[in-house]
């Protein structure tokens, strides 16, 4: 008789392969046994809760180009998959130019937490709470992934397919995320309702971020994308629409935060009612929205 209040962790193999073709081998000769992990945030507390019940777990945080941030003015960034949260939000050049990056890993549970989860166990988790998840929408981030045939890009937004579910095959392994050079003039925030400020998913998640753009008729683009509202981390279009045709204003900032909440479909869980999340993400959309045209409009002054 188990005195666990939960039931603990299953037993499993600990493997380190020496390299990434070894690792997606691996995978793929075991899949549905073998689990990727590299902070194990995630994974481990599901296998203590029974979710899941992996035989070999394969440690790849280690692995060449999984860890590290690089950035460059003309090649924009890349985020190593294994970098953690804290590496993100502390970094200078992600703080300088991608804020509203370093925001959304800032966003993540508590400091200690912070220090083992990575950005890619995040996005591979598929979860439509990852904080993270919103971000890389907005700013476009490719997923690069390693897998039997070599090296893939996944734009983010190709990239879930359903709570759980993304676009990775068998055997394939996320090793970086990359950014493209950020946008002259450009500024972005991410807002996080959670049901505590001590470290707690997302009851809604919205990013924004807006642009000077030549090519709009209201010369701007905006991007917006939401956490916590759908099956799947998603951009509201539709809003993105309304900012780029309409005179910029209060009554457009307002009507696309109407537009993004419609575009949200959320349940009601432990954390929220579903009413309550629309509500939250049309007020959350706006508060976004109006911060990031108070600067795009005072760097015009
Ligand atoms: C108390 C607590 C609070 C939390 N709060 C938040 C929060 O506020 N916001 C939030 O977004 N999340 C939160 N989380 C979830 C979690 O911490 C994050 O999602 C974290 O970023 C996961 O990273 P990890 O490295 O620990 O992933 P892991 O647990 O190592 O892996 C997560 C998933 O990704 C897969 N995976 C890992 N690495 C790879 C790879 N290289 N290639 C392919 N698949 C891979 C694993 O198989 C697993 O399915 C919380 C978790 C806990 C326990």
């Amino acid at each position: 008789m188990s005195y666990l209040p939960r039931p603990g962790l299953s037993e499993f193999d600990y493997v380190k392969p020496a390299s990434l073709p070894d690792a997606s081998r691996l995978l793929a000769e075991r899949a549905g046994e073998a689990r990727p992990f590299m902070g194990g945030t995630d994974l481990f507390v599901r296998i203590r809760d029974g979710f899941i019940r992996p035989q070999t777990m394969v440690d790849v945080k280690h692995l060449p180009g999984m860890r590290g941030i690089v950035f460059d003015e003309q090649a924009g960034l890349t985020v190593g998959a294994a970098t953690t949260m804290n590496e993100i939000a502390q970094h200078p050049a992600v703080q300088a130019h991608y804020p509203l990056l370093a925001e959304a890993a800032g966003s993540v549970a508590t400091y200690q937490l912070r220090n083992r989860a990575t950005l890619g166990g995040n996005l591979c988790n598929g979860s439509p709470a990852a904080d993270t998840a919103p971000a890389a929408l907005v700013l476009e981030g490719r997923f690069v992934l390693y897998g039997l045939a070599g090296e893939r890009e996944v734009p983010a937004v190709d990239f879930f397919l359903g709570p759980g579910k993304t676009a990775m095959q068998a055997g394939e392994l996320m090793t970086a995320v990359r950014f493209q050079p950020p946008r002259t003039g450009g500024a972005g925030k991410y807002l996080k309702l959670g049901r505590s400020k001590a470290g707690d998913l997302s009851i809604v998640g919205v990013a924004v971020v807006g642009f000077p753009d030549g090519a709009t008729s209201s010369g701007y683009t905006f991007r917006i994308a939401l956490a916590s509202v759908a099956p799947v981390p998603l951009r509201a279009l539709e809003a993105e629409e309304v900012l780029a045709a309409r005179p910029l204003g209060e009554e457009t900032l307002a009507l696309a935060a109407e537009k993004t909440m419609e575009a949200a479909t959320p349940i009601d869980d432990v954390r929220a009612s579903a009413v309550y999340r629309k509500a939250m993400v049309r007020a959350l959309t706006l508060r976004g929205l109006q911060g990031v045209w108070a600067e795009l409009a005072g760097q015009e002054e």
